[in-house]
């Protein structure tokens, strides 16, 4: 049997990385997501299972001790988030292609583990100032949130060229578009 693929997802919060991958599936791409483990406490109506593995930072840890991980980062102080090994191998070996959408570091370590039978792909938005817009628009953080994201987002910005693929989400269909094109390209590829 022909073995799944892992594409990864990475972008500073707000670039519209949510937004390309619900239109990939709109078209009818098939995937399916790792479900991410985090030490962090649900946010409204996210659930255990769905949006994340919720486990408390001691069941966090015992995961580190045995293995249980392919990466985990600190992406925030104290929060911790990590992919499963139980989420990816199982569908990689039923032949099922595997979504991630993880913070740069864990996309950059994902991606040099998998060689190529991965493929990393950053979202970059068109501005700093444009980004800022599409975050205040979306208007699901506080002002302090939403500070905190753009700096972060220059950060992250400067790993962008360690990844295979950088998309720049100005005009949204053309982003799709290219978005879709280069995952077909790579699934065809031997
Ligand atoms: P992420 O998942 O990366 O945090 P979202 O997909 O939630 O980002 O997108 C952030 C906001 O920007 C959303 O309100 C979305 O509708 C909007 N958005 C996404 N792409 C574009 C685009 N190309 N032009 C304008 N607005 C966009
Ligand atoms: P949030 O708390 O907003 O859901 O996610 C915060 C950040 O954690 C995002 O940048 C997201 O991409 C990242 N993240 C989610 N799951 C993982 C994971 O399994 N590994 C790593 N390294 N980052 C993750």
């Amino acid at each position: 049997m022909k073995k799944g693929k892992l594409i990864i997802f990475s972008a500073p919060s707000g670039c519209g990385k949510s937004t390309i991958i619900n239109a990939l599936r709109e078209r009818g791409m098939q995937f399916e997501f790792s479900v991410s483990a985090t030490s962090r406490q649900p946010r409204g109506t996210e659930q255990d299972g769905i949006e994340y593995h919720f486990l408390t930072p001691e069941q966090f840890r015992d995961k580190i001790d045995n293995g249980e991980f392919i990466e985990y980062e600190e992406v925030y102080k104290d929060q911790f988030y990590g992919t499963l090994r139980s989420e990816v191998e199982s569908r990689l070996n039923a032949g099922r292609n595997v979504i991630f959408d993880i913070d740069v570091k864990g996309a950059i370590n994902v991606k040099r583990q998998y060689g190529n039978q991965a493929i990393s792909m950053f979202i970059m938005p068109p501005s700093v100032e444009e980004l800022s817009r599409r975050l205040h628009n979306r208007g699901t953080e506080t002002e302090q949130q939403i500070e905190k994201r753009i700096s972060k987002a220059q950060l992250e910005i400067s790993y962008a060229d360690q990844f295979d693929h950088i998309i720049v989400n100005n005009i949204l269909e053309q982003a799709i578009s290219e978005t879709e094109n280069i995952i077909n390209n790579f699934l065809l590829c031997e």
